[in-house]
């Protein structure tokens, strides 16, 4: 690890603390989150890189208040991220605003909030935003989200960038949105866009991206289009298996990448927008368990969390690292699931944990990303309190 900060990260998960809260509760460590941030500009600093934080990934107001503090820009995929960002103090010429399907409402409101930039994702797009730009009498900047068929290696539900996806605009249109575009006399092309998908672990997937990146870039300038700015995305990925190994994500060299291998134009900038990869390691659910159980072939730990809480385990099969935070007794094999009425609603299953009681605290790690913004009323369940340490 090359962090250079002078105290070694760790995250902070005191049980004696935690035995004062109702439960499920999401606790975040503000330091180690301090830490990452910090690390991250510092390496993207090194190259004048921007990078903007995607609020969907975590969008609570204390963590907003850090990305601000640290000089992060806002990358946004509805018209209330939009609207967070705005609220939560980021400038309007630091919000980018990409999805595929915004809604007249959402575009007229980041039309009137002077927003940086709307990555557009398709010709139809385009000419509803022109529309809707004229008669605001303004001219909208955008950049073209272009699909660059580079397979991410991850988990297939969160895949962006192959031609089978639903997003961005694939190569062979290109020609005919450009000709779209020189009539749209409301919007200003200014950039590209790609983000090919998420948890990306392979530094070898975003030099494949580079290549493209790459490619694109002559494809533009062979047609004397001059582009401000290229935005590759997101979809650095964590380590879910040993947080404790790899607290913060290594910028240095996933920075470091892109700055060897992008060939820009002179004075091109270029974007970055990181979701996962700022918050995951802050976050952690923690649960206490209600019941043991004992089945067929393994014992079922109960816990108070459910899908409800942290959907990720359910939709994408994801692996979260579980931890007993108040028992030191010798190893059991558990299945550890929540109380929801789905198969589905199971944190890990063969886990091995120290023997497990009814009260004892559980630490489901890495839940920072995609965890609580996705939380649900299912079952009529109530939203689990957040605490800041
Ligand atoms: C989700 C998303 C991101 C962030 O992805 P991470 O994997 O969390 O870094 C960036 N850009 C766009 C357009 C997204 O939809």
């Amino acid at each position: 690890m090359e962090f250079l900060a002078e105290t070694e990260p760790m995250l902070n998960l005191n049980p004696e603390q935690l035995q004062q809260h109702a439960t499920p509760l999401y606790v975040y460590d503000l330091n180690l989150l301090r830490q990452t941030l910090q690390f991250a500009q510092q390496e993207a600093g090194k190259y004048n890189f921007h990078v903007h934080y995607a609020l969907k990934a975590n969008a609570n107001g204390p963590i907003l208040d850090a990305m601000r503090e640290f000089g992060f820009g806002a990358d946004c995929v509805s018209g209330n991220e939009v609207k967070a960002a705005i609220e939560n103090g980021f400038a309007a010429k630091d919000v980018v605003f990409a999805g595929v399907g915004k809604s007249d409402a959402e575009i007229n409101y980041a039309l009137e909030q002077e927003i940086f930039c709307f990555n557009c994702e398709s010709s139809h797009e385009l000419e509803v935003l022109n529309e809707l730009a004229e008669k605001k009498g303004t001219v909208a900047r955008i950049a073209l989200r272009i699909n660059p068929n580079v397979n991410a290696n991850t988990h297939k539900y969160i895949t962006t960038g192959l031609e089978e996806n639903k997003f961005g605009i694939n190569a062979w249109e290109l020609e005919a949105v450009l000709d779209l575009i020189q009539k749209l006399k409301h919007i200003q092309l200014i950039g590209i866009h790609f983000h090919i998908g998420s948890q990306i672990t392979d530094l070898t997937v975003f030099k494949n991206l580079c290549t493209r990146v790459n490619e694109f870039q002559e494809w533009f300038l062979a047609r004397n289009i001059m582009l401000e700015h290229v935005n590759v995305g997101g979809g650095l990925g964590v380590d879910y298996y040993a947080p404790e190994q790899n607290l913060i994500p290594d910028f240095a060299a996933y920075f470091g990448l892109f700055n060897q291998f992008l060939e820009l134009r002179p004075g091109q900038q270029v974007h970055f927008e990181l979701g996962r990869a700022l918050v995951a390691q802050c976050g952690t659910l923690v649960s206490r368990v209600l019941y043991i159980k004992n089945g067929v072939t393994t014992n079922f730990a109960i816990l108070d969390a459910g899908m409800t809480e942290l959907i990720r385990p359910a939709l994408y099969q994801s692996y979260h690292k579980i931890q007993n935070l108040t028992s030191q007794k010798q190893e059991v094999r558990y299945d550890v699931v929540g109380p929801i009425c789905e198969s589905s609603d199971c944190f890990g299953k063969a886990v091995n944990l120290p023997e497990t009681n009814r009260g004892d605290l559980i630490a489901i790690r890495t839940a920072g990303a995609y965890g609580e913004v996705m939380a649900s009323g299912y079952n009529l369940r109530e939203k689990a309190q957040a605490i800041y340490i």
